[in-house]
């Protein structure tokens, strides 16, 4: 929804594959893949955040050090030779950078409240989950999964994990594809089918701190939410329709704010780019 929302074009290209220049699905899906230098970073410590919360569900504890040094192969791994940000050929001294970065903020994760309190064995059901396994239903297949749900006094708290943000709150948009959530839960057997019994978190990294933003569930809000998705899966399919019948990607809007075309992969072949192309190579 979010890809859709910054820039149709980049998500026909992602999710439908196909355009007229000749790049076939693979390199679309290697150009969809490339991401700035920072976003390797920012993957690093949800991975670190995941590995974690699946360590303390086995029982086993992992130390600052264990993180720190996963972080650290994590980051530099991504940028070596072979590796999937290689092509962004930054120096020794770059990588190291983002590794410590990295390191910081997976260092702070540790005093998020919510984590703490489940680091501690405080008495509560709670599960990591993998946001990257899609739910297959009769519409499409939808990434609407939470990163963990906790049940906590009372209620369950469905939350995201946000590895950077620019406002404390989350924009419209986001504050539906967060309601989304909520029709992931309608959808499991073993919670309850009333969006009041939920609670909608969003942990996001914003200005050296982890901001714990919070609201109880409403119908109102998953009802918001799901209407945005079929608006959206209404507007794929016709950017499919576009595609496949005409095989023309330039019918199809681009984005309109320069930080979107800043992290596109398709920069490279994208003539609606607001910036730069990333080399091809
Ligand atoms: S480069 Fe910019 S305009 Fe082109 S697909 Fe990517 S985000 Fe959209």
């Amino acid at each position: 929804m979010r890809v859709l929302e910054a820039c149709p074009r980049r998500f026909a290209l992602q999710y439908i594959g196909n355009t007229p220049r000749g790049e076939t699905k693979q390199d679309l899906r290697t150009l969809g893949r490339r991401r700035p230098s920072g976003d390797y970073m920012r993957r690093a410590v949800s991975e670190a955040i995941h590995r974690r919360l699946l360590a303390l569900k086995r029982n086993e504890r992992t130390s600052p050090g264990d993180e720190a040094a996963w972080v650290r192969d994590y980051v530099r791994a991504a940028f070596m030779s072979g590796g999937e940000a290689s092509h962004l050929k930054l120096d020794r001294s770059a990588v190291d950078d983002l590794v410590s970065r990295a390191q910081h903020r997976a260092r702070r994760s540790r005093e998020i409240d919510l984590l703490k309190r489940i680091d501690a064995g405080e008495s509560m059901e709670w599960l990591p989950l993998e946001r990257r396994q899609p739910r297959v239903t009769h519409r499409s297949l939808l990434w609407t999964a939470p990163d963990l749900i906790v049940h906590i006094d009372g209620t369950w708290n469905l939350v995201r994990f946000a590895m950077e943000a620019g406002r404390s709150g989350p924009r419209e948009h986001e504050r539906l594809e967060l309601g989304l959530m909520l029709d992931w839960a309608m959808a499991e057997p073993s919670l309850p089918s009333d969006p009041a019994a939920f609670r909608i978190r969003r942990i996001a990294w914003r200005w050296d701190r982890w901001v714990d933003w919070q609201r109880p569930g409403t119908a109102d809000w998953m009802r918001e939410s799901r209407d945005l998705l079929d608006a959206d899966i209404h507007i794929l399919q016709r950017a499919h329709l576009k595609l496949d019948g005409f095989g023309n990607l330039d019918a199809l809007p681009t984005a309109r704010k320069r930080r979107e075309c800043v992290s596109c992969g398709y920069r490279a072949i994208c003539p609606g780019s607001l910036v730069k192309p990333i080399k091809a190579g």
